[in-house]
């Protein structure tokens, strides 16, 4: 593990192209902190004056980075050039917006894949010895992937898929552009588009300032006989936690069934209600873990 003063030396590369006046970007603590828990990687999709996508897998308390201009693709016949630039923050793996005109990176970025990555063997060495073998357990990026370092360069890789059930004849344009977070893409924000504009024309005068649950109060189910009838539809009673997500502005709750507020219970929940493009929204699902068969499990909660 790096002491103290090696890891200042990882984020100060990181610091140096930025300014804190000039940007939204995290600048990271005094000390880059270890999440403690399985390491993160995220995938930011970037516009910046060339758009290009952004690997960043969690090593040593900080996010250690690559620039694919191409993006990742299923497909093995695809190695796609990675240059590895600057370790960034932990905290940079949530990071969305718009870097300002003028600033290091200038332009939308956004979270376009994100999870947990198991690396094969110690990565570290593996860093330095130019292979990396890891599985990604991500929203879009799955099964088992490789960065090798080739011999033209110490920052220039490739980032490979390998084959696996996860592997296809698809390219990048196959997975979905948009934001885990947001759901919108980088084409959306460029183009200023706004999902809540319809909804709110089409509510009128029906239209609430704001969203605001009182009392918590579900609609629960009932058995009955089986019917089909015009104007209904029907979903599965998944076996999870029914919350009752309540966004306004920054401010988000997640009610139970019960009234509870389970917002620090699913932090990832509420991070992603946070992220919506809707200022005031009320959101009513359940939340279910699926098995290893896709089956909501209740017990796996
Ligand atoms: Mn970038």
């Amino acid at each position: 593990m790096a002491d103290k003063a090696e890891k200042r030396e990882l984020l100060s590369s990181y610091r140096a192209k930025r300014r804190t006046d000039g940007t939204t970007e995290p600048f990271g603590g005094a000390l880059p902190a270890a999440s403690g828990g399985p390491l993160r990687f995220v995938i930011h999709h970037h516009a910046a004056r060339n758009t290009h996508f952004d690997l960043r897998l969690e090593m040593e308390g900080v996010l250690r980075s690559w620039a694919v201009p191409k993006g990742p693709s299923p497909n093995v016949a695809d190695k796609r050039f990675a240059a590895l630039v600057e370790d960034h923050p932990l905290e940079y793996g949530d990071f969305e917006g718009k870097i300002p005109d003028g600033n290091y990176g200038a332009g939308w970025s956004i979270v376009w894949d994100r999870g947990i990555w198991h690396p094969t063997g110690d990565p570290i060495e593996g860093l330095r010895d130019g292979k990396l073998l890891f599985e990604l357990d991500g929203q879009k990026l799955h099964g088992t992937w490789t960065l090798v370092r080739m011999k033209s360069g110490e920052k220039d890789w490739l980032f490979i898929k390998e084959y696996d059930d996860q592997a296809s004849e698809a390219g990048t344009d196959d997975y979905p552009m948009n934001s885990v977070f947001s759901g919108l893409s980088i084409d959306d924000l460029e183009a200023g588009y706004n999902p809540a504009q319809d909804i709110l024309k089409r509510l009128g005068k029906a239209r609430v300032p704001l969203a605001r649950i009182e009392q918590p109060k579900p609609m629960l189910a009932r058995s009955g006989d089986p019917f089909d009838r015009k104007g209904w539809i029907f979903e599965i009673k998944y076996d999870g936690y029914r919350l009752l997500c309540e966004k306004n502005g920054d401010d988000v709750t997640l009610h139970s069934r019960n009234g509870n507020d389970l917002s620090a219970t699913f932090p990832e929940i509420t991070q992603a209600v946070a992220r919506l493009p809707y200022e005031s929204i009320i959101i009513d699902g359940e939340a279910v873990v699926h098995d290893l068969f896709g089956m909501p499990s209740f017990a796996r909660m």
